[in-house]
């Protein structure tokens, strides 16, 4: 049997839940051992000691030898209280406009700047990994690519700490009352790519849209391969004008101003090195508005 135990979606709810480490613990406990302790050493299964006054421990009554209860999660071997991490998660996916490690650090009152930031890297990369089904399918998704991120101060406004990100967004139809069609924004993928040739760009689509698909682009050569890749290719001739560009694929660049928007609204720009991580978030977010 497996338990489904929900997380805690107000503030509230938070406070009632984990008012302590012995309730964030227990919680932890009923969530990855169900069904009590399958002993890793020496393969006893039942109900484990447990110690008062160490409550992510459990104990193998036969063997004696102990088992963390956060082995194989990302709070594994650090000193952060399961309480600071069960609030930056709560923080992480419920703050509209994200987290930011220097916010986290002041609320949470964890006293080094790095730690915070290492417990915020760590709940970005966990919280993609059941989302990694392909896009498309019946929906047509539009695809483009954008320079994002990087901290140019000073450096004049060269793009050269940017980095070039892939996106692909499914555009759904809905009928509103009355009849009329309206357009939305669907399943979200990004990426960051090398460059934009097309072996680097259909890599991206392969990974991330379903064969078939109907996928609309600019007139990039970047994108010419589609079709040979099994895609129901549309490109969209542009004449170089942006305004023309936002017409034909207004969803993508939607998305890429978002992301512009959000990276440096909350996070005041993002090195190289963790885009990756941010871009997690922030295809996390996108996609739970469902
Ligand atoms: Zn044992």
């Amino acid at each position: 049997m497996s338990v489904r135990l929900a997380f805690p979606t107000t503030l509230l709810e938070m406070q009632r839940m984990f008012p302590d480490e012995n309730a964030a613990a227990a919680y932890l406990r009923a969530v990855r051992f169900p069904d009590g302790l399958v002993c890793r050493f020496c393969g006893w299964k039942d109900e484990p000691h447990i110690f008062e006054n160490r409550p992510t421990v459990l104990r193998c009554r036969k063997c004696r030898r102990d088992t963390s209860i956060t082995a194989d999660t990302v709070m594994h071997a650090t000193r952060t209280p399961l309480q600071v991490w069960f609030w930056a998660a709560y923080l992480v996916t419920t703050q509209t406009s994200g987290e930011s490690a220097l916010q986290f650090q002041r609320q949470l009152g964890v006293s080094r700047y790095e730690t915070a930031f290492q417990i915020l890297h760590k709940l970005r990369a966990a919280m993609v990994r059941p989302d990694r089904d392909r896009i498309g399918g019946k929906w047509p998704v539009e695809m483009d690519e954008a320079f994002v991120g990087g901290k140019t101060r000073g450096e004049g406004r060269g793009v050269h700490h940017k980095a070039i990100v892939a996106g692909a967004v499914e555009v759904r139809t809905k009928t509103k009352k009355g009849g009329k069609r309206a357009l939305y924004a669907g399943r979200l993928r990004l990426r960051i790519v090398r460059d934009r040739s097309a072996k680097a760009l259909e890599a991206f689509v392969v990974e991330s849209v379903e064969p078939h698909s109907r996928i609309i682009t600019d007139g990039w050569v970047g994108y010419d391969g589609l079709t040979v890749q099994g895609y129901d290719h549309a490109p969209v001739v542009l004449g170089g004008d942006p305004e023309e560009a936002e017409k034909a694929l207004p969803m993508v660049h939607l998305v890429f101003s978002n992301l512009k928007a959000w990276i440096l609204g909350t996070h005041h720009g993002v090195s190289q090195q963790h885009l990756p991580a941010y871009l997690n978030e922030f295809v996390f977010r996108f996609n739970r508005r469902f």
